[in-house]
């Protein structure tokens, strides 16, 4: 697996493919129902690939391949950083969530995952809803992430925004010299399920909070509950920040962004927050902008999951394991300082050493 950027391999998909990493793309139609899915396996060394079912209306199929490739692979990392036993896969549905869904329909991508006979799991992810996952569910076994009614560990977003809560702390002791983000200024990007609990934990470590968001209502009920400040999203890459924590889309890290940001420290919940991983990680470090990983960061909702997987939901066991995010995140920083390297590439490193070395262990699957 090299580290490469996906917008550059331009070598049809088996070529994609093998510079990626994948094992198993599988193409999915049902003319019956109009169901058309991707189920992308990464790698399976340290278990069954697990990640969420995205459905999205993409403007083109190829933009649904880079989304699944890209999303797959962040799985296989975010798992193996992590310490535990899965491997990383992600489904996208493609089509207008509000339209298409019905219960075959969602049956139908159900018997498709139940087909792959265990080695790929899937979850919610964004436009699924809970109804969603109880129609897949009737289907196929290999689902997690249910809601506790379901007998699920339920809503992972708190325990995510806990994992990127302890990440910017390793990243403050690194760049201020201490964790505390007492007075510390904190732009959060997007006030969703995790970033509003993220505003939570940082009111009560009495941080000077500013937010954005492209709903206004979800803007004004945090900002009432947590005394954060509302920008609007123009003026939020120009704001005078300490911390910025991008909890809305990826990619917000490009050519257009970083040469605007006034922050020391970058962390977030978001996925593929580097638009292109080597030119942006490197940009980053150019100027001096420290980045907290985010599949390292943002791993307690996956966390969560594996409890659930384990067949023994814990919440508190969940949280606990998440508390390794800070430790792994100032041993990600020791070794891009040591390597000169940026701390994507780091955590990238350490990702595919403990991957190389639970392949020579073998674990059955
Ligand atoms: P969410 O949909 O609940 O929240 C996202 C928020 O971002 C919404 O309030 C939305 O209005 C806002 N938003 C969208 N576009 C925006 C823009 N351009 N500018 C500002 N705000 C914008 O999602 P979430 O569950 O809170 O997840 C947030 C991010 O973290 C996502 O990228 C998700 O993939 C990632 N993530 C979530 C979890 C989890 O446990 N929920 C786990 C890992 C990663």
């Amino acid at each position: 697996m090299k580290l490469k950027e996906l917008e550059k391999v331009d070598t049809g998909i088996l070529g994609t493919l093998t510079e990626l990493g994948h094992e198993q793309v599988v193409f999915c139609q049902d003319a019956a129902t109009g169901l058309k899915a991707i189920i992308a396996i990464h790698n399976t060394t340290l278990g069954p690939a697990l990640g969420g079912t995205r459905m999205w209306n993409y403007a083109t199929e190829q933009d649904a391949i880079t989304d699944v490739l890209r999303l797959s692979r962040g799985m296989t990392f975010k798992a193996a950083i992590s310490g535990l036993n899965l491997g990383g896969g992600k489904a996208v549905i493609i089509g207008d969530a509000n339209k298409l869904k019905t219960e075959a329909f969602m049956r139908r991508f159900g018997k498709f995952v139940q087909s792959l006979g265990g080695k790929y799991y899937t979850a919610e992810d964004v436009n699924m809803k809970t109804t969603d996952m109880e129609y897949i569910a009737m289907e196929t076994k290999y689902v997690t992430g249910l809601p506790e009614s379901m007998g699920g560990g339920g809503d992972p977003s708190p325990v995510t925004a806990y994992g990127v809560y302890l990440g910017m702390k390793a990243g403050a002791k690194r760049v201020f010299g201490s964790d505390s983000l007492s007075g510390k200024k904190v732009g959060v990007q997007g006030v969703g399920q995790v970033g509003a609990h993220l505003v939570e934990l940082l009111a009560k470590e009495n941080a000077v909070v500013s937010i954005t968001d492209i709903s206004q209502e979800k803007m004004k009920i945090v900002s009432i509950e947590h005394g954060a400040r509302p920008v609007s999203q123009s003026e939020f890459y120009d704001l005078d920040l300490d911390i910025y924590a991008p909890c809305a889309l990826g990619a917000t890290l490009n050519d257009e962004t970083i040469p605007r940001l006034k922050c020391a420290l970058i962390a977030g919940a978001a996925n593929n927050q580097l638009k292109e991983e080597v030119k942006h990680g490197y940009m980053l470090m150019d100027r001096s902008i420290t980045y907290a990983p985010d599949f390292l960061i943002n791993a307690g909702g996956l966390i969560n999951v594996y409890s659930e997987f384990l067949g023994n939901y814990n919440r508190q066991r969940a949280y606990q394991q998440t508390e390794k995010i800070y430790d792994t995140c100032s041993s990600i920083f020791s070794m891009a300082d040591e390597e000169k390297i940026s701390s994507q590439e780091a955590a990238i490193k350490l990702s595919e050493k403990r991957i190389a070395d639970m392949g020579k262990v073998r674990i059955p699957r």
